[in-house]
Formats: structure tokens, C-alpha cells, sequence
């Protein structure tokens, strides 16, 4: 039988204490099954508790390897850039030395002369 007064199970929950709630879901089958249903998912979050710290640790793990990588990269790849720019250095030196242009280098050029990459 369906109380009257029920607003439905939202509302119920509410606006009534605890007290009138508990007595509420006694008279009223279907706030009843709804407490139930609400109870089999606190449990299940209950019980997923520890699965979602854990993936939380994972995911912390899972940045500090980020960040360890990201260090790694940029020591080595620091180097390699030094390493790029001095050799840029080098071949720039040497094509003023001997007074090469790009384009007697064999390298495609715009109109200026410049170096023309597509
Ligand atoms: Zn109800």
C-alpha cells in the first residue's frame, strides 16, 4: 500500500528526521526497496573505498614517473640541443669561411637567396 503522505523517497529523506525517516520507510514499500537500492550502492562505494585510494596511489606513482622521465629528457636532451647548435655553429662558420651561399650548397633558396624550405 502506498502512503499518502510519501513525497517520494528524495524528498522523505530530506525533510524528515532520521527518526521519522527509519518509521517512514516501514509504512512505505516503496521508499523501502529505494533505501535499499541507496544502501546496496553505499555499500559498493563502501567496498570500493580501498580500490579507489589505491588507484589514486597508482596515479601519484604514475606522475612521479612523468616527472622523473620529464627530468631525465631534458638532462639528456639539454646536451643534445648544445650539442645541435654548436654543430649549426660549426657548419655556419665554415660557410663563411668559405664564402659559400646556400644556394652554391646545393640547398633549395627563394629568390633572395635565402634558404628555402618547403
Ligand atoms: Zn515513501
Amino acid at each position: 500500500m502506498k502512503e499518502k503522505k510519501c513525497n517520494g523517497y528524495e524528498s522523505m529523506f530530506t525533510f524528515l528526521s532520521e527518526k521519522d525517516f527509519l518509521k517512514h520507510l516501514e509504512t512505505c514499500e516503496e521508499c523501502k526497496k529505494e533505501h535499499e537500492r541507496m544502501q546496496k550502492i553505499s555499500n559498493l562505494i563502501q567496498e570500493a573505498k580501498p580500490y579507489i585510494k589505491q588507484k589514486r596511489k597508482n596515479s601519484q606513482i604514475l606522475k612521479a614517473a612523468c616527472a622523473i622521465f620529464i627530468i631525465c629528457f631534458t638532462t639528456i636532451s639539454i646536451p643534445i640541443y648544445t650539442l645541435g647548435t654548436n654543430v649549426y655553429n660549426q657548419v655556419v662558420a665554415s660557410i663563411d669561411a668559405n664564402s659559400m651561399t646556400v644556394e652554391e650548397m646545393g640547398l633549395p633558396v627563394d629568390e633572395y637567396g635565402f634558404l628555402y624550405i618547403n
